[in-house]
Protein backbone atom coordinates (compact mmCIF):
# COMPACT_ATOMS: atom_id res chain seq x y z
CA UNK A 1 0.00 0.00 0.00
CA UNK A 2 2.41 2.00 0.92
CA UNK A 3 4.43 2.05 -2.43
CA UNK A 4 0.76 2.10 -4.67
CA UNK A 5 0.60 5.14 -6.72
CA UNK A 6 -1.32 8.12 -5.93
CA UNK A 7 -4.00 7.42 -9.06
CA UNK A 8 -4.15 3.83 -7.85
CA UNK A 9 -5.08 4.80 -4.09
CA UNK A 10 -8.05 7.34 -5.31
CA UNK A 11 -9.44 4.55 -7.91
CA UNK A 12 -8.80 1.72 -5.05
CA UNK A 13 -10.78 4.32 -2.14
CA UNK A 14 -13.54 5.57 -5.22
CA UNK A 15 -14.48 1.35 -5.69
CA UNK A 16 -14.42 0.67 -2.07
CA UNK A 17 -16.57 3.72 -1.47
CA UNK A 18 -18.88 2.51 -4.71
CA UNK A 19 -19.31 -1.29 -3.04
CA UNK A 20 -19.79 -0.07 0.22
CA UNK A 21 -22.64 2.04 -0.69
CA UNK A 22 -24.27 -0.63 -3.04
CA UNK A 23 -23.61 -3.17 -0.67
CA UNK A 24 -25.29 -1.53 2.12
CA UNK A 25 -27.90 0.18 0.12
CA UNK A 26 -29.14 -2.68 -2.08
CA UNK A 27 -30.45 -4.89 0.57
CA UNK A 28 -32.12 -2.41 2.37
CA UNK A 29 -33.99 -1.26 -0.49
CA UNK A 30 -34.69 -4.62 -1.92
CA UNK A 31 -36.57 -5.77 1.31
CA UNK A 32 -38.21 -2.16 1.61
CA UNK A 33 -39.79 -3.22 -1.85
CA UNK A 34 -40.23 -6.61 -0.95
CA UNK A 35 -42.05 -5.55 1.65
CA UNK A 36 -44.42 -2.96 -0.13
CA UNK A 37 -45.39 -5.27 -2.48
CA UNK A 38 -46.44 -7.94 0.32
CA UNK A 39 -48.29 -5.63 1.98
CA UNK A 40 -49.98 -4.40 -1.25
CA UNK A 41 -50.95 -8.09 -1.99
CA UNK A 42 -51.88 -8.78 1.39
CA UNK A 43 -54.51 -5.84 1.52
CA UNK A 44 -55.72 -6.40 -1.73
CA UNK A 45 -56.79 -10.09 -0.79
CA UNK A 46 -57.99 -9.03 2.29
CA UNK A 47 -60.23 -6.01 1.56
CA UNK A 48 -61.63 -8.29 -1.59
CA UNK A 49 -61.91 -11.60 0.57
CA UNK A 50 -64.18 -9.43 3.26
CA UNK A 51 -65.93 -7.34 0.42
CA UNK A 52 -67.26 -10.83 -1.20
CA UNK A 53 -68.14 -12.60 2.09
CA UNK A 54 -70.70 -9.47 2.92
CA UNK A 55 -72.70 -10.51 -0.19
CA UNK A 56 -72.44 -14.09 -0.38
CA UNK A 57 -75.62 -16.03 -1.12
CA UNK A 58 -76.85 -18.54 1.16
CA UNK A 59 -79.79 -20.50 -0.23
CA UNK A 60 -81.60 -23.88 0.47
CA UNK A 61 -78.98 -24.40 3.23
CA UNK A 62 -76.11 -23.49 1.20
CA UNK A 63 -73.52 -21.29 1.08
CA UNK A 64 -72.74 -19.72 -2.70
CA UNK A 65 -71.45 -16.74 -4.53
CA UNK A 66 -73.14 -14.68 -6.26
CA UNK A 67 -73.16 -14.81 -9.81
CA UNK A 68 -71.96 -10.98 -10.35
CA UNK A 69 -69.20 -11.44 -8.35
CA UNK A 70 -65.93 -11.81 -10.28
CA UNK A 71 -62.96 -10.92 -8.98
CA UNK A 72 -60.74 -12.63 -11.12
CA UNK A 73 -59.99 -9.94 -13.37
CA UNK A 74 -58.55 -7.84 -10.19
CA UNK A 75 -55.65 -10.84 -10.05
CA UNK A 76 -57.43 -11.97 -6.41
CA UNK A 77 -59.51 -15.82 -6.90
CA UNK A 78 -62.29 -16.64 -4.81
CA UNK A 79 -63.85 -19.94 -3.81
CA UNK A 80 -66.66 -20.94 -1.26
CA UNK A 81 -66.30 -24.07 0.56
CA UNK A 82 -69.19 -25.79 2.79
CA UNK A 83 -68.48 -26.91 6.35
CA UNK A 84 -66.79 -30.15 5.31
CA UNK A 85 -65.02 -28.78 2.37
CA UNK A 86 -66.91 -29.40 -0.21
CA UNK A 87 -66.51 -26.58 -3.10
CA UNK A 88 -69.58 -25.16 -3.83
CA UNK A 89 -68.66 -22.32 -5.87
CA UNK A 90 -66.37 -19.67 -7.52
CA UNK A 91 -62.73 -21.42 -8.65
CA UNK A 92 -59.07 -21.06 -7.82
CA UNK A 93 -56.02 -20.22 -10.30
CA UNK A 94 -55.59 -24.01 -12.36
CA UNK A 95 -52.19 -24.09 -10.91
CA UNK A 96 -52.94 -23.93 -7.39
CA UNK A 97 -52.52 -27.14 -5.49
CA UNK A 98 -56.11 -27.33 -3.83
CA UNK A 99 -54.90 -30.05 -1.38
CA UNK A 100 -53.78 -26.82 0.58
CA UNK A 101 -55.06 -26.93 4.50
CA UNK A 102 -56.96 -23.90 5.44
CA UNK A 103 -55.68 -21.91 8.27
CA UNK A 104 -58.09 -19.46 9.29
CA UNK A 105 -58.19 -15.70 10.23
CA UNK A 106 -54.29 -15.90 8.93
CA UNK A 107 -52.69 -14.69 5.69
CA UNK A 108 -50.28 -16.96 4.22
CA UNK A 109 -48.14 -18.15 1.28
CA UNK A 110 -47.65 -21.52 -0.29
CA UNK A 111 -45.25 -22.70 -3.03
CA UNK A 112 -46.97 -24.81 -5.47
CA UNK A 113 -46.07 -26.01 -9.50
CA UNK A 114 -43.61 -23.65 -9.36
CA UNK A 115 -45.92 -20.55 -8.50
CA UNK A 116 -45.81 -18.47 -4.75
CA UNK A 117 -49.14 -18.01 -3.75
CA UNK A 118 -50.56 -15.52 -0.87
CA UNK A 119 -53.75 -17.28 0.93
CA UNK A 120 -56.51 -15.83 2.99
CA UNK A 121 -59.51 -18.53 4.56
CA UNK A 122 -62.37 -16.97 6.08
CA UNK A 123 -65.01 -18.61 8.08
CA UNK A 124 -68.37 -17.64 6.24
CA UNK A 125 -71.56 -17.09 9.03
CA UNK A 126 -75.36 -16.82 8.85
CA UNK A 127 -76.98 -15.65 12.27
CA UNK A 128 -74.08 -16.57 14.40
CA UNK A 129 -74.05 -19.92 12.20
CA UNK A 130 -70.77 -21.12 10.89
CA UNK A 131 -71.97 -22.04 7.31
CA UNK A 132 -68.62 -22.46 5.26
CA UNK A 133 -65.96 -20.88 4.40
CA UNK A 134 -64.41 -19.05 1.99
CA UNK A 135 -60.51 -19.26 -0.06
CA UNK A 136 -59.20 -16.35 -1.64
CA UNK A 137 -55.61 -16.31 -3.42
CA UNK A 138 -53.54 -14.30 -5.47
CA UNK A 139 -50.17 -14.80 -7.30
CA UNK A 140 -47.16 -13.38 -6.15
CA UNK A 141 -45.35 -14.27 -9.35
CA UNK A 142 -45.69 -10.44 -10.34
CA UNK A 143 -44.02 -9.75 -7.27
CA UNK A 144 -41.21 -11.98 -7.41
CA UNK A 145 -40.89 -11.02 -11.02
CA UNK A 146 -40.47 -7.24 -10.13
CA UNK A 147 -38.42 -8.54 -7.69
CA UNK A 148 -35.86 -10.83 -10.13
CA UNK A 149 -35.87 -7.60 -12.12
CA UNK A 150 -34.53 -5.30 -9.19
CA UNK A 151 -31.78 -7.59 -8.93
CA UNK A 152 -30.64 -8.35 -12.41
CA UNK A 153 -30.75 -4.08 -12.67
CA UNK A 154 -27.98 -4.10 -10.03
CA UNK A 155 -25.58 -6.45 -11.59
CA UNK A 156 -26.07 -4.34 -15.05
CA UNK A 157 -25.26 -1.22 -12.98
CA UNK A 158 -21.64 -2.98 -12.63
CA UNK A 159 -20.30 -2.35 -16.67
CA UNK A 160 -21.45 1.01 -16.18
CA UNK A 161 -19.40 0.88 -12.71
CA UNK A 162 -16.25 -0.24 -14.81
CA UNK A 163 -16.55 2.84 -17.60
CA UNK A 164 -16.90 5.20 -14.81
CA UNK A 165 -13.88 4.22 -13.34
CA UNK A 166 -12.19 3.92 -16.68
CA UNK A 167 -13.11 7.19 -16.90
CA UNK A 168 -12.26 8.50 -13.64
CA UNK A 169 -8.71 7.13 -14.10
CA UNK A 170 -7.51 9.06 -17.29
CA UNK A 171 -9.00 12.00 -15.36
CA UNK A 172 -7.21 11.62 -12.02
CA UNK A 173 -3.85 10.61 -14.25
CA UNK A 174 -4.56 13.83 -16.11
CA UNK A 175 -4.92 15.39 -12.74
CA UNK A 176 -2.08 13.97 -11.15
CA UNK A 177 0.00 14.84 -14.23
CA UNK A 178 1.87 17.97 -12.86
CA UNK A 179 3.51 15.78 -9.95
CA UNK A 180 5.01 13.53 -12.65
CA UNK A 181 6.64 16.51 -14.14
CA UNK A 182 7.69 18.30 -11.09
CA UNK A 183 9.17 14.56 -9.97
CA UNK A 184 11.36 14.89 -13.36
CA UNK A 185 12.50 18.81 -12.94
CA UNK A 186 12.95 17.83 -9.34
CA UNK A 187 15.66 14.83 -10.38
CA UNK A 188 17.51 17.36 -12.90
CA UNK A 189 17.56 20.01 -9.88
CA UNK A 190 19.09 17.46 -7.80
CA UNK A 191 22.02 17.40 -10.21
CA UNK A 192 22.94 20.45 -9.60
CA UNK A 193 21.14 22.43 -11.97
CA UNK A 194 19.87 25.28 -10.00
CA UNK A 195 18.92 27.59 -13.11
CA UNK A 196 15.69 24.84 -14.12
CA UNK A 197 12.43 25.88 -13.17
CA UNK A 198 8.83 23.91 -13.41
CA UNK A 199 7.50 26.86 -14.94
CA UNK A 200 4.13 24.48 -15.62
CA UNK A 201 1.27 26.43 -17.52
CA UNK A 202 -1.53 24.77 -15.25
CA UNK A 203 -4.29 25.98 -13.60
CA UNK A 204 -4.10 27.79 -10.02
CA UNK A 205 -5.18 24.65 -8.26
CA UNK A 206 -3.37 22.97 -5.46
CA UNK A 207 -1.03 21.79 -7.66
CA UNK A 208 -0.64 24.60 -9.62
CA UNK A 209 0.18 26.54 -6.12
CA UNK A 210 2.96 24.14 -5.08
CA UNK A 211 4.67 23.98 -8.90
CA UNK A 212 4.77 28.01 -8.28
CA UNK A 213 5.93 27.56 -4.40
CA UNK A 214 8.45 25.49 -5.71
CA UNK A 215 9.62 27.70 -8.51
CA UNK A 216 9.79 30.71 -5.73
CA UNK A 217 11.89 28.62 -3.95
CA UNK A 218 14.22 27.68 -6.28
CA UNK A 219 14.59 31.26 -7.51
CA UNK A 220 15.51 31.98 -3.66
CA UNK A 221 17.63 29.42 -3.57
CA UNK A 222 19.08 30.07 -6.90
CA UNK A 223 19.94 33.69 -5.48
CA UNK A 224 21.73 32.56 -2.26
CA UNK A 225 23.33 29.87 -3.70
CA UNK A 226 25.06 32.73 -5.83
CA UNK A 227 25.55 35.19 -3.00
CA UNK A 228 27.51 32.42 -1.64
CA UNK A 229 29.28 31.14 -4.44
CA UNK A 230 30.28 35.26 -5.16
CA UNK A 231 30.91 35.69 -1.06
CA UNK A 232 33.33 32.94 -1.39
CA UNK A 233 35.43 34.50 -4.28
CA UNK A 234 35.19 38.10 -3.22
CA UNK A 235 36.41 37.31 0.06
CA UNK A 236 39.12 35.18 -1.31
CA UNK A 237 40.00 37.92 -3.59
CA UNK A 238 39.82 40.58 -0.95
CA UNK A 239 42.62 38.27 1.09
CA UNK A 240 44.59 37.78 -1.79
CA UNK A 241 45.68 41.51 -1.72
CA UNK A 242 47.11 41.89 1.44
CA UNK A 243 48.54 38.55 2.05
CA UNK A 244 50.56 38.98 -1.70
CA UNK A 245 51.73 42.22 -0.07
CA UNK A 246 52.60 40.82 2.99
CA UNK A 247 54.65 37.94 0.81
CA UNK A 248 56.40 40.28 -1.33
CA UNK A 249 57.60 42.83 2.07
CA UNK A 250 58.71 39.84 4.00
CA UNK A 251 60.61 38.89 0.20
CA UNK A 252 62.07 42.05 -0.14
CA UNK A 253 63.49 42.58 3.58
CA UNK A 254 65.30 38.56 3.14
CA UNK A 255 66.28 38.64 0.38
CA UNK A 256 70.07 39.95 0.64
CA UNK A 257 71.61 42.45 3.53
CA UNK A 258 69.23 45.77 3.89
CA UNK A 259 70.27 48.86 6.01
CA UNK A 260 67.57 48.98 9.13
CA UNK A 261 65.47 52.07 7.65
CA UNK A 262 64.72 49.53 4.16
CA UNK A 263 64.01 46.85 7.46
CA UNK A 264 62.43 49.08 9.49
CA UNK A 265 59.87 50.24 5.72
CA UNK A 266 59.30 46.46 5.37
CA UNK A 267 57.94 46.10 8.48
CA UNK A 268 56.29 48.68 8.45
CA UNK A 269 54.11 47.65 5.44
CA UNK A 270 53.89 44.22 6.57
CA UNK A 271 52.05 45.59 9.57
CA UNK A 272 49.65 48.33 7.50
CA UNK A 273 48.51 45.26 5.26
CA UNK A 274 48.29 42.26 8.37
CA UNK A 275 45.69 45.17 9.80
CA UNK A 276 44.14 45.53 7.00
CA UNK A 277 43.57 41.58 6.84
CA UNK A 278 42.77 42.03 10.77
CA UNK A 279 40.35 44.81 9.92
CA UNK A 280 38.73 42.65 6.79
CA UNK A 281 38.35 39.82 9.24
CA UNK A 282 36.90 41.37 12.04
CA UNK A 283 34.38 43.17 8.74
CA UNK A 284 33.33 39.50 7.93
CA UNK A 285 32.94 37.90 11.44
CA UNK A 286 30.09 40.81 11.48
CA UNK A 287 28.82 40.18 7.80
CA UNK A 288 28.58 36.51 8.74
CA UNK A 289 26.50 37.38 12.13
CA UNK A 290 24.27 39.36 9.50
CA UNK A 291 23.62 36.30 8.09
CA UNK A 292 22.60 34.67 10.61
CA UNK A 293 18.78 36.44 10.41
CA UNK A 294 18.17 35.35 14.42
CA UNK A 295 21.27 37.65 15.73
CA UNK A 296 19.42 39.32 18.77
CA UNK A 297 21.08 42.84 19.69
CA UNK A 298 22.11 42.76 23.25
CA UNK A 299 20.45 46.19 23.67
CA UNK A 300 20.62 48.84 26.51
CA UNK A 301 19.21 52.57 27.19
CA UNK A 302 22.16 54.43 25.70
CA UNK A 303 22.68 58.32 25.33
CA UNK A 304 22.99 58.66 21.78
CA UNK A 305 23.78 61.85 21.68
CA UNK A 306 26.77 61.58 23.86
CA UNK A 307 28.04 58.41 22.04
CA UNK A 308 27.97 60.23 18.33
CA UNK A 309 29.51 63.69 20.01
CA UNK A 310 32.24 61.41 21.37
CA UNK A 311 32.86 59.41 17.75
CA UNK A 312 32.47 62.45 15.72
CA UNK A 313 35.04 64.42 18.10
CA UNK A 314 37.63 61.32 17.90
CA UNK A 315 37.33 61.20 14.06
CA UNK A 316 38.00 64.81 13.64
CA UNK A 317 41.18 63.90 14.57
CA UNK A 318 42.12 61.53 11.93
CA UNK A 319 40.36 63.38 9.08
CA UNK A 320 42.91 66.83 9.76
CA UNK A 321 44.91 65.48 8.25
CA UNK A 322 42.99 64.45 5.21
CA UNK A 323 41.84 68.24 4.94
CA UNK A 324 38.34 67.34 5.82
CA UNK A 325 36.51 69.60 8.22
CA UNK A 326 33.79 67.73 10.55
CA UNK A 327 31.05 69.77 12.23
CA UNK A 328 27.72 68.28 13.79
CA UNK A 329 24.27 69.10 15.33
CA UNK A 330 23.36 66.79 17.85
CA UNK A 331 20.41 67.35 20.24
CA UNK A 332 21.44 66.49 23.20
CA UNK A 333 19.69 63.34 25.72
CA UNK A 334 18.62 61.21 23.12
CA UNK A 335 18.39 57.95 24.76
CA UNK A 336 17.63 54.78 22.96
CA UNK A 337 18.05 50.76 23.28
CA UNK A 338 20.92 49.69 21.75
CA UNK A 339 24.26 47.40 21.23
CA UNK A 340 27.04 50.15 21.73
CA UNK A 341 29.30 47.92 19.92
CA UNK A 342 26.91 48.02 16.60
CA UNK A 343 25.39 51.36 16.90
CA UNK A 344 29.69 52.56 17.29
CA UNK A 345 30.42 50.37 14.10
CA UNK A 346 27.59 51.96 11.71
CA UNK A 347 28.16 55.83 12.99
CA UNK A 348 32.22 54.66 12.40
CA UNK A 349 31.49 53.61 9.12
CA UNK A 350 29.14 56.06 7.99
CA UNK A 351 31.68 59.07 9.36
CA UNK A 352 34.92 57.25 7.80
CA UNK A 353 33.05 56.83 3.71
CA UNK A 354 32.22 60.80 4.50
CA UNK A 355 35.76 61.52 4.87
CA UNK A 356 37.51 58.66 2.62
CA UNK A 357 35.04 59.65 -0.10
CA UNK A 358 35.83 63.32 0.20
CA UNK A 359 38.05 65.99 -1.57
CA UNK A 360 40.51 67.54 0.15
CA UNK A 361 39.10 71.08 1.59
CA UNK A 362 35.73 69.17 1.77
CA UNK A 363 33.66 68.88 4.79
CA UNK A 364 31.27 66.51 6.97
CA UNK A 365 28.63 67.39 8.52
CA UNK A 366 26.84 65.00 11.44
CA UNK A 367 23.44 65.35 12.88
CA UNK A 368 21.28 63.43 15.44
CA UNK A 369 17.78 64.70 16.11
CA UNK A 370 14.67 63.43 17.01
CA UNK A 371 10.83 63.71 15.98
CA UNK A 372 7.96 62.75 18.07
CA UNK A 373 8.09 59.64 16.40
CA UNK A 374 11.89 58.98 14.96
CA UNK A 375 15.29 59.19 16.10
CA UNK A 376 17.33 60.51 12.49
CA UNK A 377 21.14 60.00 12.38
CA UNK A 378 22.69 62.01 9.01
CA UNK A 379 26.11 61.97 7.89
CA UNK A 380 26.85 64.70 4.60
CA UNK A 381 29.73 65.45 2.91
CA UNK A 382 31.06 67.52 0.22
CA UNK A 383 33.00 64.47 -1.29
CA UNK A 384 32.73 62.41 -4.78
CA UNK A 385 29.28 61.51 -4.46
CA UNK A 386 28.11 58.28 -6.11
CA UNK A 387 26.39 58.17 -9.45
CA UNK A 388 22.83 57.35 -10.03
CA UNK A 389 23.43 54.07 -11.33
CA UNK A 390 25.65 52.43 -8.54
CA UNK A 391 23.25 54.45 -5.80
CA UNK A 392 21.28 51.25 -5.58
CA UNK A 393 24.50 48.77 -5.64
CA UNK A 394 26.10 50.68 -2.77
CA UNK A 395 24.20 48.40 0.09
CA UNK A 396 25.76 45.50 -1.97
CA UNK A 397 28.12 43.47 -0.37
CA UNK A 398 32.07 43.61 -1.83
CA UNK A 399 31.02 46.66 -4.02
CA UNK A 400 32.89 48.87 -4.78
CA UNK A 401 32.57 52.15 -7.52
CA UNK A 402 36.45 52.23 -7.90
CA UNK A 403 36.92 48.50 -8.22
CA UNK A 404 40.28 49.08 -9.43
CA UNK A 405 41.88 50.85 -6.07
CA UNK A 406 43.60 48.27 -4.26
CA UNK A 407 43.88 50.39 -1.17
CA UNK A 408 40.32 50.59 -0.95
CA UNK A 409 38.46 48.58 2.33
CA UNK A 410 36.21 45.79 0.90
CA UNK A 411 33.18 47.12 0.30
CA UNK A 412 31.32 45.60 3.31
CA UNK A 413 30.71 49.16 5.36
CA UNK A 414 27.50 50.18 3.91
CA UNK A 415 26.35 46.54 4.24
CA UNK A 416 27.04 46.32 7.74
CA UNK A 417 25.28 49.49 8.39
CA UNK A 418 22.49 48.24 6.71
CA UNK A 419 22.15 45.06 8.59
CA UNK A 420 22.66 47.30 11.86
CA UNK A 421 20.26 50.11 11.68
CA UNK A 422 17.66 47.02 10.37
CA UNK A 423 18.87 45.28 13.92
CA UNK A 424 17.76 48.89 15.45
CA UNK A 425 14.37 49.43 13.78
CA UNK A 426 15.96 51.64 11.36
CA UNK A 427 16.06 52.35 7.56
CA UNK A 428 18.87 53.34 4.95
CA UNK A 429 18.26 56.12 2.91
CA UNK A 430 20.75 57.59 0.65
CA UNK A 431 20.93 61.07 -1.83
CA UNK A 432 23.95 61.81 -3.77
CA UNK A 433 25.32 64.27 -6.19
CA UNK A 434 28.37 63.12 -8.42
CA UNK A 435 31.01 65.82 -7.78
CA UNK A 436 29.00 67.20 -5.34
CA UNK A 437 28.85 64.64 -2.08
CA UNK A 438 25.84 62.90 -0.55
CA UNK A 439 23.91 62.99 1.72
CA UNK A 440 23.16 59.32 4.37
CA UNK A 441 20.47 59.07 6.53
CA UNK A 442 19.12 56.67 9.28
CA UNK A 443 15.49 56.51 10.47
CA UNK A 444 15.30 55.22 13.77
CA UNK A 445 11.60 54.37 14.26
CA UNK A 446 12.29 52.60 17.62
CA UNK A 447 10.90 54.19 20.66
CA UNK A 448 13.44 56.18 22.22
CA UNK A 449 13.47 57.35 26.21
CA UNK A 450 11.99 60.36 27.08
P1 LIG B 1 34.03 50.48 1.32
O1 LIG B 1 34.62 49.53 2.26
O2 LIG B 1 34.52 50.36 -0.09
O3 LIG B 1 33.97 51.87 1.81
P2 LIG B 1 31.22 50.56 1.61
O4 LIG B 1 30.27 49.45 1.63
O5 LIG B 1 31.32 51.39 2.84
O6 LIG B 1 32.57 49.95 1.21
O7 LIG B 1 30.86 51.50 0.39
C1 LIG B 1 30.65 50.96 -0.86
C2 LIG B 1 30.99 51.94 -1.94
O8 LIG B 1 30.06 53.02 -1.90
C3 LIG B 1 32.33 52.55 -1.74
O9 LIG B 1 33.33 51.78 -2.39
C4 LIG B 1 32.17 53.90 -2.41
O10 LIG B 1 32.42 53.77 -3.78
C5 LIG B 1 30.72 54.24 -2.22
N1 LIG B 1 30.51 55.19 -1.11
C6 LIG B 1 30.20 54.89 0.16
N2 LIG B 1 30.06 56.03 0.89
C7 LIG B 1 30.28 57.03 0.06
C8 LIG B 1 30.30 58.48 0.20
N3 LIG B 1 30.03 59.08 1.38
N4 LIG B 1 30.57 59.23 -0.88
C9 LIG B 1 30.81 58.64 -2.06
N5 LIG B 1 30.84 57.31 -2.28
C10 LIG B 1 30.58 56.53 -1.23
Amino acid sequence: MKRMKIKWKIMLCFTAMFVLIIAASVPIRYTIISNNLYINAKYLLQSEAERVADIIVYSDGRVRLDRDVNLIATGTYIAVYSNDSVLRSGELPEDFDLNVKPQFGNIYTENSNGHKWIIYDYKLFRNSENVGWLRAVRSLDATSEILKNFKSSILKIIPIYIVIAFLGLVFIRRTLSPVVEITKTAKQISQGNLTKRLNLDIPRDELGTLAETLDEMLDRLEYSFNREKRFSSDVSHELRTPITAIILSAEEALGGDKTSSEYKESLSSILKEGRRVSALISQLLMMARSYDGEYVPEKEAIDISLLTKTIVDELSEGSKSAQISISSVIEEGIIMDVEQTLFMRLLINLIDNAIKYNIPGGWVKVSLRKTPDIVVLSVEDSGIGISKDDLPKIWDRFFKVDQSSINASPGLGLPIVKWIAQLHGGTVHVTSVLDKGSLFEIRFKTKYHK
